[in-house]
């Protein structure tokens, strides 16, 4: 038996990425898997048609679109177990530059757009319920200047990751983050001198691929790790130390 037969879970930003690699491994392991995207339509279709998962539009910066993405999740397949908060966006400039739409764009995606998918999926989720937020090793180690706001983000769904774990554990929820280090995708392409000094930076000396993070991910969502709550893991291949 695979260990998520008979689960459902929704995975926020699915089309591309670390998204992508954590609904191929979601619906590998048994779930039935909803994931949203933001525009990359025929991305989006394609995951779904490799995985058998739902895609469904929806900016994770629309409270209302999160919301309707968590019913229609609820109501194509019968349920809600797992929630991924994986959406996110990045943008880097020296703190004097650093442009106030991009401020609030950042917030609203990887900050406001977690809160609202976790409002949304709180009430349908049971005991054995999961929420895993993507979150980043940014948080313990910021390498180079540039990020300051980015690392705002990610440090306020660490501690969003705490309140909900003491919230939700009574009623047999757990919810984790998981900080990635530098992983190959279309946000930190694994090429050039940017690449390179990170590796420079890394014990094990190279990026991490999606299916890395989506393990960590896996491992959280199943049966095995129904103790682990409140908790931010790094698997950075070794950055933060
Ligand atoms: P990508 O840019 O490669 O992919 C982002 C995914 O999120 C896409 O599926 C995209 O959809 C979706 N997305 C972006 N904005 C929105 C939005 N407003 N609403 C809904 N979906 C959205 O990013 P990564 O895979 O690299 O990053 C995934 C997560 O991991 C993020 O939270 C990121 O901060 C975090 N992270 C990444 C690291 C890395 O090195 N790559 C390191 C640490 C953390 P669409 O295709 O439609 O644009």
């Amino acid at each position: 038996v695979r260990p998520l037969e008979g689960k459902t879970a929704l995975v926020t930003g699915g089309s591309r990425g670390i998204g992508a690699g954590i609904v191929r491994r979601l619906a590998a392991d048994g779930a039935q898997v909803a994931f949203t995207y933001a525009s990359a339509k025929d991305q989006a279709d394609a995951v779904a048609e490799a995985t058998g998962a739902l895609a469904v539009q929806a900016d994770s910066a629309d409270h209302e679109a999160v919301r309707a993405a968590v019913s229609r999740t609820t109501e194509h397949f019968g349920g809600l177990d797992i929630l991924v908060n994986n959406a996110g966006v990045s943008h880097a400039a020296p703190i004097e530059d650093f442009p106030l739409e991009d401020f609030d764009r950042l917030v609203a995606v990887n900050v406001r757009g977690v809160f609202s998918a976790v409002q949304a999926a709180a009430p349908h989720l049971g005991q054995g319920g999961r929420i895993i937020t993507i979150g980043s090793v940014i948080v313990d180690r910021v390498p180079f200047p540039g990020a300051t706001v980015y690392a705002l983000t990610k440090a306020a769904v660490a501690g969003l990751t705490r309140g909900l774990a003491r919230e939700l554990g009574p009623r047999g929820i757990t919810v984790n983050n998981v900080q990635p280090g530098p992983t190959t995708t279309d946000m930190t392409p694994d090429s050039g001198p940017y690449a390179e000094s990170l590796k420079q930076l890394m014990p094990l000396d190279q990026f991490a691929e999606p299916a890395d993070i989506a393990s960590a991910v896996a491992y959280l969502a199943g049966p095995e790790a129904h103790f682990i709550t409140g908790t931010s893991w790094n698997v950075d291949g070794g950055i933060a130390v």
